[in-house]
């Protein structure tokens, strides 16, 4: 599968964890199209190390809110808790063994006659899932496919199966056969009424692409390489913006129109997050005043700033959205919920200052997603919880140069160049939030995120390189993910967390 660019400035979600409120909504949803049915109660199990973050990523919630229906951005995961309780279905959570993958959940639904299902499924970072088990049984479905999911008794009989249809099948302890077919493209219907009439069917499930904006074809081009893309901008006379529209028409099948329309989409969102970010929100713990990006704002207009005009303004942007995000507002993750201010900041305080058009921003978008993609394709995590934070508000940043870059110039030497003397600056960047919420140190770390962009964009556009090449920095920064000791990717024990503050905070909050 390769990366959407729409999975690097995207998913649109609720706030504020992309990997634990995004991506739960999202296996949440799984559940509900794959299981299929009126669940009573509901019982969910999620990876040891989400015992301190669930609560504040609002994670049990987004979940049980995707297994009753709701997607990653419906408002109505803000109150889902009372939804459910008002259906009448009964919730109860857990946690899975010590060892367990991260960021794993298991839900078990169980209807009115006492019949149970389950789902297994795995955020990977930036809202992204996959599906590891139905029943228990190793399945594996991934989110942007249609698949059509049977249980039967004994075995399947011998079925005429397109060869664009992939075929999974196990066995339950209790000997049910539970088999999923699965395809890139809608699944034929002469498959489908087939699977309905089988003499041993027991249930059927036909589900829809949880993901909006397309699967990937199996004839997609990736591309792999900061080199690759250079090269391709350079022979065929494309600046990296029209490329990665390329990459994503090649990718998904979608029409041009069909991945600009969705683009501007998502920079409606974000500009209507910024707006929001403006005003006073209220943080879902309070550990930020919620005004933060409106108190710079006015030091900013009374001339009380002295990094000059305009990174001011777009950290204070920033700082706001990760307000909005921070109170369960609909932002656009870039590439992670967390990290979710660099980009728009950026983007709309150059919009302003220069007044330049929507059309050059969607290009600077769509740069700044491609970047994204290789930095993907090369094996880099977007989960602050497997890469720790360079992974986040470092990957962002680097995005967001090579897009800032990129209004300027067309020379992708230069754009790749600013993202990599962006992305060497934070490499090594920690994730140590202070308690479960998005909140601290988080929100504020997208300001240096913002300042890292500006200064490597002008550097880039000055002529100055990076002298270790980008794609071996991009090598670097999955070194160091690597490296890096498990107690700095999240979880409340290293770090600022281990603070003595933080312990305090962390002590009252469980109160
Ligand atoms: S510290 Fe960084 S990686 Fe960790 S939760 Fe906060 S923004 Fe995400």
């Amino acid at each position: 599968m390769a990366r959407s660019v729409f999975e690097i400035v995207g998913p649109i979600m609720i706030g504020p964890s992309s990997s634990h409120t995004a991506g739960m909504a999202r296996i949440g949803l799984m559940a509900y199209r794959v299981l299929n049915m009126q669940p009573q109660s509901m019982h969910l199990d999620l990876s040891p190390k989400m015992k301190t973050t669930y609560s504040g990523h609002r994670s049990d919630a987004a979940l049980f809110g995707g297994a009753i229906g709701f997607s990653e951005s419906s408002e109505e995961l803000k109150d889902v808790i009372n939804i459910v309780q008002k259906m009448g279905v009964k919730t109860s959570v857990g946690f899975l063994p010590e060892g367990s993958p991260q960021n794993t959940a298991y839900l078990l639904m169980t209807d009115a006659e006492g019949v149970s299902h389950s789902i297994t499924g795995t955020s990977v970072g930036g809202g992204s899932i996959i599906i590891s088990a139905v029943d228990c049984v190793k399945i594996s479905l991934a989110a942007d496919e249609y698949h059509i999911i049977v249980w039967s008794k004994g075995k399947l009989p011998e079925l005429e199966i397109p060869n664009t249809v992939k075929v999974q099948s196990g066995t339950r302890e209790d000997g049910i056969t539970v088999s999923s077919f699965s395809s890139i493209m809608k699944i034929d219907e002469t498959l489908q009424k087939e699977l309905e009439t089988l003499k041993d069917l027991e249930k059927i499930s036909v589900v829809m692409p949880v993901l909006t904006y397309g699967g990937t074809l199996p004839q997609c081009k990736k591309i792999s390489s900061c080199e690759e893309v250079v090269k391709i901008a350079q022979e065929s006379n494309l600046t990296i913006s029209e490329i990665a529209i390329q990459y994503e028409m090649g990718r998904s099948g979608n029409s041009e129109e069909e991945i600009v329309e969705l683009m501007k989409k998502q920079l409606k969102v974000i500009k209507e997050s910024l707006k929001r970010g403006q005003e006073e929100n209220k943080l879902l713990y309070g550990l930020a005043s919620g005004k933060d990006g409106a108190k710079l704002m006015q030091a900013v207009n009374n001339g009380d700033t002295i990094s000059g005009g305009i990174v001011p303004i777009a950290v204070a942007y920033a700082l706001g959205v990760m307000e909005y995000n921070g109170s369960m507002g609909c932002i656009v993750a870039a590439p992670t919920a967390g990290s979710s201010g660099i980009v728009p900041g950026s983007m709309i305080a150059v919009q302003n200052e220069f007044g330049i058009s929507d059309d050059k921003i969607l290009n600077a978008l769509f740069t700044a997603s491609l970047m994204g993609v290789i930095i993907d394709e090369k094996g880099v995590s977007f989960s602050g919880s497997v890469g720790g934070c360079q992974g986040e508000i470092g990957v962002s940043s680097a995005i967001t140069a090579a897009g800032l870059a990129s209004v300027f110039t067309t020379d992708p030497v230069k754009i790749v160049h600013a993202m990599a003397l962006c992305l060497k600056n934070l490499l090594g960047l920690v994730c140590d939030p202070i308690a479960s919420p998005i909140e601290v140190p988080c929100i504020k770390r997208n300001a240096v995120g913002v300042a890292n962009a500006f200064i490597s964009a002008d550097m880039a556009l000055a002529g100055i390189t990076s002298f270790i090449p980008p794609d071996e920095v991009i090598d670097a920064l999955l070194d160091v993910e690597q490296r890096l000791p498990t107690e700095l990717k999240s979880g409340t024990i290293g770090g600022l967390a281990c603070t003595k503050t933080a312990k305090f905070v962390r002590a009252c909050l469980q109160q």
